[in-house]
């Protein structure tokens, strides 16, 4: 039955999305077809899938394809296939807003884009799929029926605000989408996409690879003329990778990822014998905007004997090396496979378990190979990497090796753990580093001065996962990590000890009153107070215990709700510090001064703040201080 046409308004999202495509900034406008074929090809899958799973579904499979028509006169595109084809509902869903995560974030981002290349770089990265027709359409029209189902769907929209729909009677099984061209690209041959040679072209050179036959009518022939095939459908990682060049594993990519950019690297994977499969598997050169949100998906689908059997596959690949793209194609396994099946699979096990180690030794190769490459890669997905180190026990080493971390070496350029292995000074024992917010507050932070004074280098740890993994990866190479800002320690070699111990003893006794008297002032916000080996300018510190949590794991811990009982430090003092000595005449010949109980208050409070941390009663700080300043003047 034919409902009357409704007129329906495209979600705020995807009106904003289409205005970019009228205007169209992105300047390869030939990707648009790569979309829609890319679209079709989908549809085809799905339904082969679908038709597999469901013996009684009432659809045709017999010959699926997809066709592309051009009609110069009527100046019109249409790319049809016989695949899935979409209700009402889905049409409106799928096509009438957009459901990618990270939309929002990509348009704030669009509109403090400053000029054009930033603009397209943006697009490039989000890749906007069907919406790249109004790139050279001004008019789209959309027809479809779900298979298995009888009412028919048209759709149409200028691409301005709003679109409308209508049920209609007769529709064929699958999508037709045909594109109203924009006459102002009439003109231009390089544009002209009602050319069956410029569209052959653009099939030929972005959808080769696609398995489906991809048929055009003969030129200028009429409706008689005899459909002929333009891609060549063999799948590419079942070709030998001799045949297949660059630029077909680049559009493959962009195929399999809905990503406009080229890949960073191309990995391929074959293994023959009792259990065959071959792997194609894609590095981006980009994060994508979603990485770390919750619905983020994997990017691995898995093929059985060439049929597409499911997009993010969750079995192949772990969760922190979720940017990673590409196809799976497995022999052995029935076509009926379910998620849950594949968990359980040991030759799904197997498949992925070589998978990890083979992205891993590939950014292994790409670190002395290619460092330029490398840097791209870990800026963009080291983050996520980092995350294996708490997952992936088997591969701990591996991933400690090829990851970096920025480092007071050089400010520039970060380190990986081996050189830093390399650089260490005699008699290091441990790998150092320190947790922290900023690369600024860490460098500038109090725990520092010993360090710099000595020339010991001391990773710069800022991201957030960096404060858990560090607790529970025990060290590279036989070295401990131990944080600066944590526990004892001991910079000294074994000989400036002895020439220091008489000293040091002699210290411990001068300070012993002081020590006591403060931790029991201070008792409230330190579990101790103790000298100092770490400071060299700053009087005072705070150190966590060995075992304790950092301030920044605390304050992330109860953000997520947890209770944590309070967590109190140790408060370290530097001897040498002239505030410090005179503190501690001062409690020696006045032990009831109570102004000195603020004086060890403000000392504490100060040590805080140069670590970058916040006083719980800054307003009773700065009493206390202005109170001492004024003294002064
Ligand atoms: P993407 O392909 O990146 O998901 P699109 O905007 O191109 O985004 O398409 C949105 C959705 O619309 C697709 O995921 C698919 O579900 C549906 N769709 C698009 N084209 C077709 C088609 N030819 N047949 C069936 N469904 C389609």
């Amino acid at each position: 039955m034919t409902t009357p046409i409704e007129t329906l308004e495209f979600q705020s999202e995807a009106r904003q999305l289409l205005q970019l495509m009228i205007h169209s900034i992105y300047s390869n406008k030939d990707t648009f077809l790569r979309e829609l074929v890319s679209n079709a090809s989908d549809a085809l899958d799905k339904l082969r899938l679908e038709s597999y799973r469901d013996k009684d579904l009432d659809a045709d499979t017999s010959d699926l394809h997809v066709t592309i028509e051009t009609d110069p006169a009527e100046r019109t595109l249409t790319v049809r296939d016989n695949g899935i084809g979409m209700t009402r509902d889905e049409v409106i869903a799928l096509i009438g807003t957009i459901a990618k995560s990270g939309t929002a974030d990509f348009l704030t981002k669009l509109k403090e884009a400053k000029d054009a290349a930033a603009s397209q770089d943006l697009i490039g990265q989000f890749g906007v799929g069907f919406y790249a027709s109004f790139m050279v359409a001004d008019k789209v029209t959309l027809v479809t029926r779900r298979a298995g189902t009888t009412e028919g769907v048209r759709w149409e929209s200028t691409g301005e605000g709003t679109y409308t729909i209508q049920e209609i009677e007769d529709a064929p099984q699958g999508t037709a989408v045909t594109l109203h061209l924009k006459p102002e690209d009439a003109e231009d041959h390089l544009y002209d996409y009602t050319s069956p040679a410029k569209i052959r072209e653009i099939v030929k050179k972005y959808s080769d690879f696609i398995t489906w036959p991809i048929r055009m009518t003969g030129e200028g022939e009429g409706e008689d003329a005899k459909a002929e095939t333009v891609n060549s459908m063999k799948a590419l990682w079942a070709r030998s990778s001799s045949e297949v060049t660059e630029d077909e594993y680049h559009e493959f990519y962009k195929h399999v990822s809905h990503d406009w950019q080229d890949p960073l690297e191309t990995i391929r994977l074959q293994a023959e014998g009792t259990f065959e499969y071959q792997a194609l598997l894609f590095l981006p050169s980009r994060a994508p905007m979603d990485l770390f949100m919750r619905e983020r998906k994997r990017g691995v689908q898995l093929y059985v004997k060439r049929v597409f059997i499911m997009d993010d596959c969750e079995s192949l690949v772990p969760e922190y090396l979720r940017f990673v793209k590409g196809v799976v194609d497995a022999q052995d396994l029935s076509l009926n496979v379910s998620r849950e099946i594949l968990q359980q699979d040991r030759q799904i096990q197997l498949i992925r378990r070589r998978l990890v180690k083979k992205v891993l030794s590939t950014v292994k190769t790409m670190m002395t190979a290619d460092a330029e490459k490398y840097a791209t890669f870990w800026q963009e997905f080291g983050r996520a990497v980092k995350e294996g180190l708490l997952d992936d026990f088997e591969n701990r080493e591996a991933i400690l090796e090829i990851s970096s971390f920025a480092s007071t070496q050089d400010a520039e350029k970060p380190t990986s753990l081996r050189a830093y292995v390399e650089r260490m000074k005699d008699g290091q024992q441990h790998i150092y580093y320190m947790t922290g917010e900023s690369r600024s507050a860490i460098e500038n932070s109090p725990h520092m001065e010993a360090f710099r004074a000595k020339g010991y280098e001391v990773l710069v740890l800022t991201d957030p996962i960096d404060e858990m993994w560090v607790d529970a990866v025990p060290g590279f190479d036989g070295k401990q990590f131990q944080s600066i800002a944590k526990g004892q320690v001991d910079l000294e070699s074994d000989e400036d000890k002895k020439a220091t111990e008489v000293a040091r003893e002699q210290q411990k006794k001068d300070f012993e009153s002081l020590l006591t008297w403060m931790a029991t002032a201070l008792g409230d916000t330190v579990k101790e107070v103790r000298l100092s080996s770490r400071l060299t300018t700053s009087p005072a510190c705070i150190v966590g215990d060995t075992h304790d949590l950092t301030p920044t794991l605390e304050k992330m811990y109860r953000a997520m709700g947890q209770e944590l009982p309070p967590i109190k430090r140790i408060l370290e003092l530097n001897p040498e510090h002239a505030l410090v000595t005179g503190l501690r005449e001062a409690h020696a010949s006045r032990p009831d001064d109570e102004g000195l109980a603020e004086t060890a208050e403000l000392l504490y409070g100060m040590a805080l703040l140069a670590e970058g941390g916040e006083l719980a009663d800054p307003s009773r700080f700065i009493r206390l201080l202005a109170g001492r300043l004024e003294k002064t003047l």
